[in-house]
């Protein structure tokens, strides 16, 4: 087929524009600006994704610290921070604000000479000689290099929630609750299913608009400062995790240090406020067994003890698994790739197989340890396939 006036030519063609591409993208440009990139994404906005998430969960702080974020500059959120004179989370370990970090990689993209996201989603890649071939119904990319960074997931909704899950709004997935365009919600009883931050925050939403909150979580909760420990973030477990060739072990280390979800200290504070003036419970050790809708329009849980809890909305903050094989146009690609327990084993340059095929984000896991998937990840990612494709390395400081 001969090329149209809508083929792109690139070197690298990256699929999404959340942090992980633009990280890599950033890096490529500090590299060498003449590499000619190109980003595809379903929005021409740099972190659409990211920015609805947090306005529509209504996050006001990131978890991560000040120097995790997309820029090759370990400090410059920081500089920022103090340059323009942002206010402070005030939290422990001074994570920066949702605003700050959102106006900092406004103005990293602003200075940068990098191009918007095309809009574009690729319906199928082939590989022929030296090339990559990226069809989208709106345009053909031809690359030498193609990286994933578009968070391919699966929504992960609990058995006894599958059978009503689609079929009313009263039972919905954080991935689609929009606290940002909910307003009084007073006496409304609400059941938030998990033990994680997103259902912490979810949680403190809904009490502020004047909910009751029910929240359910199967262990006790588990409160930890970040996702996980920061020995994971440099030599103090990475030495050993990187020594291990066993993808089995290595994978297994990774799903223990992450050890599902967990909340800082900070935030167990404010839920046991809650609890003791009464609006809160929270249910923990404790397994939703079945759901019943009730010709009232509500629903009756019943618990692992038997106990019943009746709410007027159920709130699944449950979670979402990495999962390559969501992107339907990369399955002929997936084939030949061990997975081990639904995490790809790439080569060290977070190479899937022969092909010039890149991943980032939490399917870069086996080859950079659990915290593959956070903002921390994002800029290792990019060095190792930036290191692989230009051979440059370079050196970020503070990294
Ligand atoms: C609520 C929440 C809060 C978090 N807070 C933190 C935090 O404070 N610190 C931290 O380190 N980590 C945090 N994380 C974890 C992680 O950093 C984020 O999930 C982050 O968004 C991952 O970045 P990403 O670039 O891999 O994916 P995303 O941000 O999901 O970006 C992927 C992009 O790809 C695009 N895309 C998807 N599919 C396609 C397709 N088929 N074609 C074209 N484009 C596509 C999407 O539109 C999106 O723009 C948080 C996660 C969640 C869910």
């Amino acid at each position: 087929m001969g090329k149209t006036r809508r083929d792109v030519n690139a070197d690298v063609c990256i699929v999404g524009a959340g942090p992980h591409g633009l990280a890599a993208s950033l890096l490529f440009e500090r590299i060498d600006p003449s590499i000619r990139v190109v980003v595809l994404d379903q929005s021409n906005e740099w972190l659409k994704s990211w920015k609805d998430q947090f306005k529509r969960l209504e996050i006001p702080t990131l978890r991560s610290p000040i120097v995790h974020h997309p820029s090759p500059d370990s400090f410059a959120l920081d500089d920022f921070v103090k340059r323009e004179d942002f206010s402070l989370s005030g939290l422990p370990y001074n994570p920066p604000t949702t605003e700050a970090f959102e106006a900092f990689c406004s103005e990293v993209i602003n200075a940068s000479p990098i191009d918007d996201p095309v809009v574009a989603i690729p319906r199928s890649i082939r590989c022929e000689d030296d090339c990559v071939i990226i069809d989208s119904h709106e345009k053909t990319i031809y690359a030498r290099y193609l990286i994933i960074a578009s968070n391919p997931q699966q929504t992960i909704i609990p058995r006894w929630a599958k059978r009503t899950y689609h079929q009313n709004s009263l039972i919905q997935h954080s991935r689609e609750i929009d606290l940002a365009n909910t307003n009084d919600m007073a006496d409304q009883r609400i059941a938030v299913i998990g033990g994680g931050l997103t259902a912490a925050h979810l949680t403190r939403s809904a009490l502020d608009k004047g909910a009751l909150v029910d929240l359910i979580l199967r262990r006790p909760l588990q409160i930890r400062n970040f996702d996980t420990d920061p020995g994971w973030l440099g030599p103090k477990y990475l030495t050993n995790y990187y020594a291990e060739s066993d993808a089995h072990k290595r994978i297994k280390l990774a799903r223990e240090a992450r050890n599902g979800g967990s909340i800082p200290p900070w935030m167990r504070d404010y839920l046991v406020d809650y609890e003791s003036n009464g609006n809160l419970r929270i249910r923990e050790s404790k397994e939703v067994a079945s759901a019943k809708l009730t010709s009232c329009a509500r629903y009756e849980l019943t618990l692992s003890n038997e106990k019943q809890v009746n709410v007027d909305q159920v709130w699944l903050a449950t979670g979402t698994q990495s999962d390559l094989y969501a992107m339907e146009c990369l399955r002929p690609f997936l084939h030949g790739v061990t997975f081990v327990d639904g995490f790809p084993v790439t080569s060290n340059s977070l190479r899937l197989g022969q092909n010039p095929i890149y991943v980032m984000g939490r399917s870069a896991t086996f080859a950079l340890g659990p915290s593959a998937g956070n903002l921390w990840g994002a800029t290792r990612a990019a060095k190792r396939i930036a290191a692989d494709i230009t051979g440059v390395e370079l050196i970020a400081n503070g990294s």
